[in-house]
């Protein structure tokens, strides 16, 4: 899934960075708060699961906002050591 980069752009300079910076924060504690409602709940896991989905989706999109508010370069040197180092572990536990 490709997030719209001039709706983020615009966004970003509508609402300004410090606004957009809480929409992190809210969105990824509102992801954290379905998730634990999914782990807790058996009867209504549909629910849940929807709730996980629709919070995913919004972090999915501010993380994007983020990325283009910080150091895209940075981020994406993190990201490559990052999955080196997880792809080194997977590894390392079958041999
Ligand atoms: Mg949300």
């Amino acid at each position: 899934m490709t997030i719209d980069n001039d709706l983020v752009l615009k966004a970003i300079e509508k609402f300004g960075q410090s606004a957009q910076i809480d929409m992190v924060i809210e969105e990824c504690s509102e992801l954290i708060t379905a998730l634990q409602h999914y782990k807790r709940s058996k009867p209504d896991i549909s629910r849940s699961i929807d709730q996980v989905n629709e919070e995913i989706a919004d972090v999915f999109i501010v993380l994007h906002m983020a990325y283009r508010m910080f150091d895209e370069l940075a981020i994406n040197h993190h990201i490559r050591s990052k999955q080196v180092r997880l792809w080194s572990r997977i590894l390392e536990s079958h041999s």
